[in-house]
């Protein structure tokens, strides 16, 4: 077992890190305070695969295998969580869907494009009534001759604001196994974007509700085989979630190096606070749970690789680092004290950033109960 990451990895973590460093770090705080996304910068990161990265390089895309697409998140998510979102759930959410579900028609239809950052990917189940629990889900698909009319309204939908290409669960009336995915793309009639979401955290990320009012797609645009709409958003979400984990855990590792630098600069009582015991406490603490949240991440991620089963593994990877990015950002806070408090440390942004990644793609609530039974089904 060797635990030192390879060459290519590291040499993509120094990649990513340069770039972001660079092109993102200095407008981040802008950002969020003004919540805007940064079309300017997503250019940037076009050239550089960002878009595409576990899509096979035929299809435009940088071909990745899925460790080394967690580490480009967690290297996104320590300068910006928010374009860390953006690009997890438009790589996992968004496209791994099409191409594992999709025909071949309809890949080389979506793929290319949003896999060049030209069609940003989004994902929506969510909707007032129905949550956490998925089959609460009322948006309908009627079926006429030549295709389908949606009706329902999405909320929550990360990328919202910006998607080109949007996949919509949905119910199709009268059918036996109802639940069904379409992909929608944004110029159909019907299809509208309602406000941006003004969020605590992730807030440079254009989250919005999104309307289909007799919105009409063609046959051509179900994803999948009639009624496989649950199986391919459970999939798609254990994909999600090794993302989610990986954007919590570039929170928490920013978190941790912004503590140790204030902890050895910061001076109270004639000597700097790192030389107080319980701060020590802080920093070990933080910087052992980050450890082991790397570990469960990469685990999965690895699973994933190998083609063995996942699930498990990418719930407890999930549930683990976005606990890690709320205790770490909290200790965070607590290091830097009235400052970390203030909007003028970029702890205060990571303490916002963190919390939602128990929320979104799964609770930990529900990430306990897809481990539960995984644990409960085992043969003993
Ligand atoms: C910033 C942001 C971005 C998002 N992006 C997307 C997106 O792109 N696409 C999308 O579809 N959705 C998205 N969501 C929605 C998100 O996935 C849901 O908020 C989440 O699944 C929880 O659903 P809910 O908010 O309805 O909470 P509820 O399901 O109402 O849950 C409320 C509480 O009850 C608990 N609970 C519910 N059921 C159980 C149970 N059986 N056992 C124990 N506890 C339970 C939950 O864990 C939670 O603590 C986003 C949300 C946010 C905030």
């Amino acid at each position: 077992m060797d635990f030192n990451p390879c060459m290519k990895h590291q040499l993509i973590s120094k990649t990513v890190r340069e770039f972001v460093e660079n092109e993102i770090k200095p407008m981040v705080a802008e950002l969020d305070r003004e919540a805007r996304f940064p079309h300017e910068i997503v250019e940037r990161m076009k050239p550089l695969h960002f878009f595409g990265l576990q899509v096979p390089k035929h299809l435009g895309g940088a071909g990745l295998d899925t460790v080394s697409y967690a580490i480009v998140i967690e290297e996104l998510s320590r300068v910006s969580a928010a374009l860390g979102l953006c690009v997890t759930v438009h790589n996992s959410v968004g496209i791994s869907p099409i191409l594992e579900f999709g025909t071949k028609e309809q890949i080389n239809r979506f793929v290319p494009a949003m896999a060049a950052g030209d069609s940003i990917g989004a994902f929506c189940l969510t909707e007032a009534n129905a949550g956490s629990d998925a089959g609460g889900v009322e948006t309908s698909a009627r079926q006429t001759q030549d295709g389908y009319i949606i009706n329902g309204t999405k909320i929550f939908v990360t990328n919202g604001g910006v998607a080109g290409t949007i996949l919509v669960f949905a119910v199709t009336e009268g059918a036996k196994n109802a639940a069904n995915v379409f992909i929608v793309e944004k110029d159909r009639p019907g299809f509208l974007v309602g406000e941006i979401e003004d969020l605590c955290g992730m807030r440079a990320n254009p989250v919005s509700s999104l309307f289909f009012e007799d919105c009409k797609v063609p046959m051509e645009n179900l994803l999948g085989k009639p009624g496989q709409g649950l199986k391919i958003g459970l999939t798609g979400l254990d994909t999600g979630r090794i993302g989610i984990a990986a954007q919590a855990l570039g929170i928490a590792q920013a978190a941790f190096e912004a503590s140790v630098a204030y902890a050895k600069e910061r001076q109270q009582f004639n000597r700097p606070i790192s030389r107080f015991q319980t701060i020590q406490n802080y920093l070990a603490d933080m910087a052992t749970n980050i450890d082991a949240a790397r570990l469960l991440l990469h685990r999965a991620a690895a699973f994933k690789d190998k083609g063995t089963p996942f699930s498990a593994q990418a719930s407890m990877a999930k549930l683990f680092c976005s606990d890690t990015a709320r205790t770490v950002t909290d200790m965070a806070v607590q290091i830097h004290g009235g400052y970390g408090y203030s909007k003028e440390y970029d702890v205060e942004r990571y303490f916002r950033d963190a919390k939602v990644t128990q929320i979104y793609e799964g609770t930990s609530e529900v990430q306990r109960m897809v481990i539960a039974r995984h644990i409960l089904t085992q043969p003993s």
